[in-house]
């Protein structure tokens, strides 16, 4: 019988590097797949459909919720964003390790239904690092980095929930200590 994959939950404030943690990860480990969210935002300019997200209307987002396609969702900033549970399961079932990569409301949802999975919070060095990283990366507007600056501030509060908390600082060393964690020489 073929050994299940394994869940593994990554949050951090916005702009704390998940995103290029998690690419460098993607590229090094090959039983790795990123679970594709479902979300009501706008697309950025980085975003492709299907491989970044899902876009969806509200009206769509909504009547998958009815559909309890999701393994679990959350509004964060005024757009819903959700876990479609298909694909997870079935790329855990066949043996690869998935990431799913959601804020800390989400998180919470997964970890009253999945206890067996690796929680794992990326953090900041300091909060001064981190509007650094959110202003440099140009992507949000002046109220929207004030609006996750906001939110921030509260996901860093829940940082002992997790299993692990990995400080991004030196980016080659986040992704070694993750790495480690996901192949299981650091296990809870
Ligand atoms: P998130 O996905 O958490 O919102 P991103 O991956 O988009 O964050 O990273 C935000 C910005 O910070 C990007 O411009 C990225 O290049 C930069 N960044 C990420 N990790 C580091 C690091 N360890 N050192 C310096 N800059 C980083
Ligand atoms: P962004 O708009 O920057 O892509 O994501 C904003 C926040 O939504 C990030 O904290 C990200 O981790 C979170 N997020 C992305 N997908 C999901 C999801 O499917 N569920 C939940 N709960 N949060 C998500």
């Amino acid at each position: 019988m073929k050994t299940k994959g394994r869940l593994v939950v990554i949050s951090g404030p916005s702009g704390v590097g998940k995103g290029t943690v998690i690419r460098r990860l993607l590229g090094e480990c090959e039983n790795l797949r990123l679970s594709v969210s479902a979300t009501t935002r706008a697309p950025r300019n980085e975003d492709t459909e299907g491989v970044t997200y899902f876009f969806k209307t509200v009206d769509e987002f909504r009547s998958m919720i009815d559909g309890s396609e999701f393994l679990e969702w959350a509004v964060y900033n005024g757009n819903y964003y959700g876990t479609p549970c298909a694909a997870v399961e079935e790329n855990l079932e066949s043996g690869l390790n998935v990431i799913l990569e959601i804020d800390v409301q989400g998180a919470l949802e997964v970890m009253k239904k999945r206890p067996d999975a690796v929680y794992i919070f990326i953090a900041p060095p300091d909060r001064e690092t981190l509007m650094k990283r959110l202003v440099g990366r140009g992507t949000e507007t002046e109220e929207q980095i004030k609006k996750r600056c906001a939110a921030a501030a509260a996901e860093l509060e829940q940082q002992d929930k997790y299993d692990y908390v990995v400080v991004n600082d030196v980016l080659d060393d986040a992704v070694e200590e993750i790495k480690s964690i996901i192949e299981g020489k650091n296990v809870k």
